[in-house]
C-alpha cells in the first residue's frame, strides 16, 4: 500500500501506523476506492482508512483503539461477496483486510480439526489439507479462489458439498473472536483453558453459534477451526433428465434425503441447462429440467452402488440417464467453474434457502417475471440452479446476466421482482447485506429482533463493530 501515497487525514491514521506500520495502512483515496465494493453491483460508504493486520495482538489494539473512540470497524475478507455486507453504511470507517492473516495454525489429527486463521481462502486451504490427505466438510463458497474461511463463516455461505455437510457454518468447531473491547475470546472446549480445541458443544449453550452469520457485528475472526475428513478418492457421476421440473424436483428431493451425495444440484429449466453447459441437452429435446449429482467415497464400490440407488430413483420418477458430463465438470472445475458465466454479462443474484418441494412455485413465479420483462428476446440470460444443502432443503441461486449497460435497467427492474418473490414464495436468504436486508427485516419477527439488539448492546456497548447492519440503512 505504499506506492500510493496515504493522504494521513483519517483521525486514526497515526494511531494505526503505530500498531501495524505504514505498509499496511492506507487512506488514500485511490486505494478507498478500490475497496469501495465486494463482486456485486451495491454500493454503499467508501471506508476511509483501510489496515491489514497479521496478528492477533495488532487486532487487539486496533480494536481498541477504535473502540475509545468510538470509530466505526469494518471486517472485510476476500471482499468477494456478492451482497454487499462488507461495506460500512456510515462515514469515517477503518476497513479491517483479513487478508493476511492466512496460515494454516493447526491440522490435529487426533480429533480431526484444522485451525486456520481467519484470513485464509478456501482454495489454498482444500489445497494444503489435499496433501496431507484430509478433505473438509463444506468446501468452500463457488467463489472459494478468493472468499475467504472468516468471511464465508460471517455470511452463512453455502456451496460445494453443502449437500452432505450442510453450509460452511455447519463445520465450524470453534472461533476465536476479538470482541468489541479488544478482549479475546475462544468458543468451543476453548473455554477451558487447558483442553484442546476439540468439539463445540461442551459445558456452556454454543457461543460459537451467537458469531456464525453475525455479518461481523458481533467480533472480528481471527481463527476458525473447522471439521477434517479423511481424503476419499473413489468418485461417481451421474446426471439425469426430466420432462417436468414436478417430477425432477421429487425425484432430487429423495435423494438429498439419503445423504449419499457431496453435491447434489438441479437445473430448473432447459434455459438455465443451456446457458451452463452449452450444447449439453442438444440430443434430448424433451428434457425440461436435470439434475447432476457427485458421490464420493472411501471405497470403490460403495460410491458405485450409491450411484446406481441414484440412478434407480432418478428412473422411478421418469428420469433418463445422461451420462456424467454436466456433474464431473462441475465438481472438478471447482472454483472455476462459475467464473467463465461472466461472459453472459453481469449477474444479479438472488441466492436463498427453500424447501425442496417449493421450487417448483418459485420458479413459476420466476417465469412470469422473465415473460413479463421478455429476457430472453432482450438477450438477458438466466441460471435457476438449487444446490441439495444438509438434509433436506436447498439452496436457490436464480441469476440473470444483464449482457451489457444498455440492459441493466431492464434486468435490476426484474431483478428487484425476483427477489421480492423469493421472500413472497417463503425463500429465507442465507446471506443479508444490502442485497437482502430490507426485504428480510420486514419479515422479521421484533422479538427475534430485539434480542439480536440485546445481544449486540451487551458485546458491543458503543456499536463501532459494523454499524447499522441489521437496521435496513442503504
Ligand atoms: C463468482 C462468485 C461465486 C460465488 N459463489 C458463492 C457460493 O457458491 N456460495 C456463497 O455463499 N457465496 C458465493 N459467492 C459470494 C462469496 O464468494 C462468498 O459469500 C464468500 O463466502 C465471501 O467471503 P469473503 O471472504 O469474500 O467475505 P467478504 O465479502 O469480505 O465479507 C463478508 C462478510 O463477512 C464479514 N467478515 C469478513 N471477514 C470477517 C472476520 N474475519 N470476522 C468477522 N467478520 C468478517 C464482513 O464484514 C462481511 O459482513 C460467490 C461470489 C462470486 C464472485
Amino acid at each position: 500500500m505504499s506506492i500510493i501515497k496515504s493522504s494521513q487525514t483519517h483521525p486514526l491514521y497515526k494511531d494505526l501506523v503505530k500498531i501495524v506500520g505504514e505498509d499496511r495502512v492506507s487512506d488514500s483515496r485511490v486505494v478507498m476506492s478500490a475497496y469501495s465494493k465486494d463482486a456485486c453491483h451495491l454500493t454503499a460508504e467508501r471506508p476511509e482508512v483501510v489496515v491489514m493486520p497479521e496478528t492477533l495482538d495488532e487486532i487487539k489494539s486496533i480494536a481498541k483503539i477504535c473502540n475509545s473512540t468510538k470509530t466505526p470497524l469494518v471486517p472485510a475478507g476476500g471482499r468477494n461477496g456478492i451482497c454487499g455486507a462488507c461495506l460500512p453504511r456510515i462515514e469515517g470507517a477503518v476497513m479491517l483486510d483479513m487478508v493476511k492473516m492466512d496460515e494454516i495454525v493447526e491440522i490435529n489429527e487426533d480429533v480431526m480439526t484444522v485451525t486456520v486463521e481467519a484470513g485464509l481462502r478456501w482454495a489454498e486451504l482444500i489445497h494444503r489439507l489435499d496433501e496431507k490427505g484430509y478433505k473438509l466438510g463444506f468446501r468452500g463458497p463457488y467463489g472459494g479462489n478468493a472468499g475467504t474461511v472468516g468471511g464465508s463463516v460471517s455470511i452463512n455461505s453455502i456451496g460445494y458439498a453443502a449437500s452432505k455437510f450442510g453450509p460452511s457454518t455447519e463445520g465450524v468447531v470453534s472461533l476465536e473472536v476479538v470482541l468489541a473491547n479488544g478482549d479475546v475470546i475462544t468458543t468451543g472446549s476453548g473455554w477451558n483453558k487447558d483442553a484442546p480445541i476439540f468439539a463445540r458443544y461442551t459445558t456452556y449453550n454454543d457461543i460459537t453459534g451467537l458469531f456464525l452469520g453475525d455479518h461481523g457485528t458481533l467480533g472480528v475472526k481471527t481463527k476458525v477451526t473447522l471439521k477434517i475428513y479423511p481424503k476419499a478418492d473413489y468418485f461417481t457421476y451421474g446426471d439425469f433428465g426430466f420432462t417436468s421440473l414436478e417430477d425432477a424436483s421429487q425425484a432430487f428431493l429423495e435423494v438429498q434425503k439419503l445423504g449419499f451425495t457431496e453435491e447434489l444440484n438441479l437445473l430448473a429449466d432447459r434455459q438455465s441447462t443451456d446457458t451452463f453447459f452449452p450444447g449439453f441437452l442438444d440430443k434430448h429435446p424433451e428434457i425440461k429440467s436435470m439434475f447432476a449429482s457427485v458421490v464420493q467415497e472411501v471405497d470403490a464400490q460403495l460410491a458405485q452402488r450409491k450411484m446406481e440407488i441414484i440412478r434407480e430413483i432418478a428412473l422411478k420418477h421418469g428420469g433418463k440417464d445422461l451420462g456424467n458430463f454436466a456433474s464431473q465438470m462441475h465438481w472438478s472445475e471447482l472454483f472455476n467453474l462459475v467464473q467463465p458465466l461472466y461472459n453472459n454479462g453481469f449477474w444479479l443474484n438472488t441466492c436463498h434457502l427453500r424447501p425442496i418441494p417449493k421450487i417448483p412455485a418459485l420458479m413459476d413465479r420466476m417465469w412470469a417475471i422473465f415473460e413479463k420483462y421478455q429476457l430472453l428476446e432482450n438477450g438477458i440470460k438466466w441460471i435457476a440452479s438449487c444446490l441439495g444443502a444438509e438434509r433436506a432443503y436447498a439452496t436457490g441461486w436464480v441469476t440473470i446476466f444483464a449482457p451489457n449497460k444498455e440492459k441493466m435497467e431492464l434486468a435490476l427492474k426484474a431483478w428487484n421482482e425476483m427477489l421480492d418473490s423469493v421472500i413472497e414464495t417463503k425463500g429465507c436468504p442465507y446471506w443479508n447485506g444490502l442485497l437482502w436486508e430490507k426485504r428480510a427485516l420486514k419479515q422479521t419477527d421484533q422479538k427475534f429482533l430485539d434480542t439480536y439488539w440485546t445481544v449486540k448492546k451487551a458485546l458491543d456497548p458503543e456499536n463501532i463493530l459494523s454499524p447499522h447492519v441489521f437496521e435496513g440503512g442503504f
